[in-house]
């Protein structure tokens, strides 16, 4: 079976990683939506709290859930792939800012592990300026993102941005 880790913060989940995973599943019969734990880069949302958001997010948009995992890791992202017995990671690309770090990434992932490959997809050009700390930046300051995510996270950015207010 062609399974396929999908390694990111999802600091949330957007609309942009969701269009790659969609795009994903018609190339792969399982991916493995991989949430890095990584509490100590003080991320808005915990690593529970960001897959339960994922998890919503693939429910309200109907995808197949039989063919996707949302779990959570950390470590090295090869061995996690070695423990999942899976051979391809799952990344997408944006603009150009994002090739030089993607590649390198790539290549020490080929270095630590040649039977496991990095495979891109292109943005969808609807959200290619989207990312999840800009999301975050702009319904701080009272801007509407609600197109730009998916609508479990919009409404649970707001309440999180407002606690403690
Ligand atoms: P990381 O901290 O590992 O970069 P992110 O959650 O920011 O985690 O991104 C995970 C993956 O999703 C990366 O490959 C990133 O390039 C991709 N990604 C993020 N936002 C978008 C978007 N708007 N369109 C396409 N891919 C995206």
């Amino acid at each position: 079976m062609s399974h396929a880790i999908y390694p990111g913060s999802f600091d949330p989940i957007t609309n942009g990683h969701m269009s790659i995973l969609e795009s994903g599943l018609v190339s792969f019969e399982k991916i493995t939506v991989a949430v890095l734990n990584n509490e100590k880069k003080r991320p808005l949302f915990s690593v529970n709290e960001r897959i339960e958001l994922t998890r919503d997010a693939i429910a309200a948009r109907g995808l197949d859930t039989s063919r996707i995992e949302v779990d959570a890791f950390d470590g090295l992202l090869v061995d996690y792939c070695r423990r999942k017995s899976a051979t391809v990671i799952l990344r997408g690309l944006r603009a150009v800012a994002d090739f030089e770090y993607e590649l390198q990434m790539a290549n020490m992932n080929r270095h630590l592990s040649g039977e496991i490959v990095t495979v891109f997809i292109m943005a969808n050009d609807a959200y290619f300026y989207v990312s999840s700390n800009l999301c975050k930046e702009v319904c701080r300051l009272g801007g509407d993102v609600s197109k730009l995510v998916p609508t479990p996270v919009d409404v649970r950015l707001l309440a999180k941005l407002n606690e403690g207010k």
